[in-house]
């Protein structure tokens, strides 16, 4: 494999211990264990100018055909704003941004809860 080799997917998601069981196992029924590019970093879309930059560089260095970003609820970064509104209108505007990097790709934005992964 090269470094221009192509993946599946991009995932990006929060660093938080408490979600990451429930992501890996999404990705894993979803058969990307392994052949996905990863973004972990503290409230996912919230950081826009970091998370964007990230995913930049996966999608010019390995294509992904599809990305999904995991929000999920009480969030520390999201501090007291944790509102299904505003986690959905970060996700927004970084599926905006990455649909304007590779047009035709393929975004799902997911919120992970305690009892179980929604669509947001
Ligand atoms: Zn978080």
């Amino acid at each position: 494999m090269s470094v221009k080799d192509k993946t599946k997917a991009l995932a990006i998601h929060c660093i938080d211990f408490r979600f990451q069981k429930q992501i890996e196992k999404d990705l894993e029924k979803r058969g990307l264990l392994g052949q996905f590019d990863r973004i972990a970093w503290p409230g996912a879309s919230r950081d826009f100018e970091n998370v964007s930059k990230a995913s930049e560089l996966s999608i010019k260095l390995h294509n992904p055909v599809f990305a999904i970003i995991y929000e999920h609820e009480d969030c520390g970064a999201y501090r007291e704003d944790n509102s299904p509104k505003t986690h959905r209108k970060n996700a927004q505007r970084l599926k905006t941004f990455l649909e304007g990097i590779k047009p035709g790709v393929k975004i799902t934005t997911l919120m992970v809860t305690f009892e179980g992964i929604k669509k947001l």
